[in-house]
């Protein structure tokens, strides 16, 4: 028997004077970088909830807390292959296709995104081609579009055989 499950995820984070803008393992040069404990790596972040969330495993909150001092600054590539060796641990060994939305008024992602595709691809061993990343604005609508933050929306597809 295959069971599949659907997972999504969201997140987001806020855009702070002074930090390194990280999405999708990429560093981004921009003037203003992502809060957060870790790198604040949003787009891995979105990815690895929508794991998780396909496993039934919870969120990143709860497997790495930010009380934790251990994830200080951490690299969310290692978080996010430490999410899939869960997740794989489960029984759910194939990813059939990710699906993700960057939502940011500024910077441009589109020449950042083949970059992004190959770090994911590498760190969840899957094809490229299994790989939708996309980036939109918001037409200056909303936290987006005042550039008060980035939001990422991220589908993925899993499967287990019995
Ligand atoms: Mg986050």
């Amino acid at each position: 028997m295959t069971q599949l499950r659907v997972g999504q995820g969201y997140d987001v984070h806020q855009l702070v004077e002074g930090r390194k803008l990280i999405i999708g393992g990429v560093a981004i040069p921009f003037e203003r970088g992502l809060l957060g404990h870790s790198d604040a790596d949003v787009l891995y972040h979105a990815v690895a909830d929508a794991l998780l969330g396909a496993a039934g495993l919870g969120d990143i909150g709860q497997h790495f807390p930010p009380s934790d001092d251990r994830y200080k600054d951490a690299d969310s590539g290692e978080l996010l292959a430490v999410v899939w060796g869960l997740v794989s641990a489960e029984g759910y060994r194939t990813i059939h296709n990710i699906d993700i939305v960057i939502m940011a008024e500024r910077p441009k992602m589109a020449p950042h995104i083949p970059a992004m595709k190959k770090n994911l691809a590498r760190i969840l061993n899957v094809a490229e081609k299994q790989i939708g990343l996309k980036a939109t604005t918001t037409e200056t609508l909303g936290f987006v579009g005042r550039e008060e933050g980035i939001a990422v929306s991220a589908v993925c597809l899993i499967s287990s055989h019995e």
